[in-house]
């Protein structure tokens, strides 16, 4: 089906209003709440984006910002490099962690999630999508979690055949985008379809 990424992000805030409230922590969306059309499964793709944002809570000391951004339209290219406004001071790494097979014009929606929590250490990056995989260091008492959460979120995308960075260094935060083929309009030249590689629509 078709899914507006936008909407589904917003919705995805509004959700997690009191969530966020008990933390004292603030949620900004920039960019359009609607019109970011792409292909999938609507409850996958809010998985996503709440698997994100859940962690930008849960990782962001009381009082902080969280910035959440939906492109509507980019390219490969675009949707892997850093935003505008960037990784506030540099030296943070980035990494993908899910590189969708390339097709040549292929288009994107992407929707990105940033935090001003205590990031993370290069040496991490890779692993953050496996299973079970927690970050060492990190109070698990404080701050609990089953390490599932990313490795979901790569997990969905990869059926949707989109992709997964993350952006981060100790200090400066974590910023995580996962992207998704956008939906051409119906008709238009070069529209595909699509079909999920895995689950329950093969
Ligand atoms: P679950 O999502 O299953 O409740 P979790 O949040 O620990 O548990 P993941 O979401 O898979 O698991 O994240 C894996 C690890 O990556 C986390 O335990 C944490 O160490 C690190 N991590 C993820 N997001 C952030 C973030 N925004 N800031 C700092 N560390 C993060
Ligand atoms: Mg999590």
């Amino acid at each position: 089906g078709k899914v507006d990424l936008a909407r589904a992000t917003s919705d995805v805030i509004d959700a997690v209003s009191v969530l966020s409230a008990e933390r004292q922590v603030r949620i900004v969306m920039e960019g359009p709440e609607t019109g970011a059309p792409v292909h999938g499964d609507r409850d996958e793709i809010v998985q996503v984006v709440q698997n994100l944002i859940d962690n930008a809570i849960k990782y962001s000391p009381q009082g902080d910002v969280i910035e959440v951004v939906v492109q509507p339209e980019v390219t490969l290219e675009q949707a892997s490099a850093p935003w505008s406004g960037g990784n506030r001071g540099g030296g943070a790494t980035r990494l993908p962690l899910v590189t969708p097979d390339r097709e040549p014009g292929l288009r994107y929606a992407a929707v990105t999630v940033r935090d001003r929590g205590p990031g993370m250490a290069r040496e991490y990056l890779p692993r953050l999508t496996e299973r079970f995989y927690r970050v060492e260091g990190q109070k698990s008492g404080e701050r609990p979690g089953t390490g599932l959460g990313l490795a979901i979120v790569k997990h969905i995308v990869n059926r949707h055949r989109g992709g997964l960075t993350v952006e981060s260094a100790p200090g400066k935060g974590a910023k995580f985008t996962a992207y998704f083929p956008l939906a051409a309009p119906r008709g238009a030249a070069g529209s595909r379809d699509f079909r999920m590689t895995a689950g329950r629509r093969t």
